[in-house]
């Protein structure tokens, strides 16, 4: 079956994303670039629990289904936004984790604090401004602070992380809420720590030089 690989791949990431708690509910979505014509993403309020490899719709760059009988999420144009700015982007993750929307709600970016966040993040997470969901602007928002990384902060919303492949885009989305719980906590505790911009710049260094 034509691309059945893509929606394998792209379904094994909504399960880990399910399974590891950063969407409840049907809230949360993810969408795979299969070419420059097709995106590949999550239903709209759909139960992850039952969706197949052959549930997910196929949408066009304006937003348009294409293929599927499930309507897409409404945060598809998010993501096309997303896709068009970013072309090494082949997934792009949506998620409304617990620790990720307390910083996003008390309007903190997540600074360099863990080296592994800069070699994978590229940087600390930056947060971007206030738009309604499931608009272009929202994604133009997020581009606009995302720079070089992979992972932004939607202001009073979630997170949106950027995979060059869906296990990436996962591995991203989990790391950054682990470390969103790690920089809440040591925030309570009065001290945080960030890593010195010569440890940044050199971590940097190995964040662009990944193949
Ligand atoms: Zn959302």
């Amino acid at each position: 079956m034509e691309d059945y690989q893509a929606r394998q791949d792209l379904l094994e990431a909504v399960q880990g994303m399910v399974a590891s708690g950063l969407v409840t509910g049907t809230s949360g979505n993810v969408s795979l670039r299969l070419d420059d014509q097709r995106v590949l993403i999550t239903p709209t309020g759909y139960p992850y629990d039952k969706l197949g490899p052959d549930d997910l719709p196929v949408i066009d760059m304006e937003g348009d289904q294409v293929e599927g009988e499930l309507p897409p999420s409404s945060e598809r144009r998010t993501h096309l936004a997303v896709f068009q700015a970013r072309p090494e982007a082949q997934v792009v993750m949506h998620t409304h984790s617990v620790y990720v929307s307390v910083c996003a709600v008390a309007g903190l970016e997540i600074p360099p604090i863990i080296d592994e966040l800069v070699i994978r993040v590229g940087g600390g997470v930056p947060l971007a401004e206030y738009v309604f969901p499931g608009t272009w602007e929202l994604g133009e928002a997020a581009i606009a602070a995302l720079g070089e990384r992979r992972a932004v902060l939607l202001r009073n919303h979630g997170l949106l992380v950027i995979g060059r492949d869906a296990r990436e885009a996962l591995e991203i989305a989990q790391l950054v809420e682990r470390l969103a719980q790690v920089f809440v906590h040591a925030r309570l505790l009065g001290n945080v720590t960030e890593l010195t911009p010569d440890v940044v710049r050199r971590e940097l260094d190995m964040f662009r030089g990944q193949a």
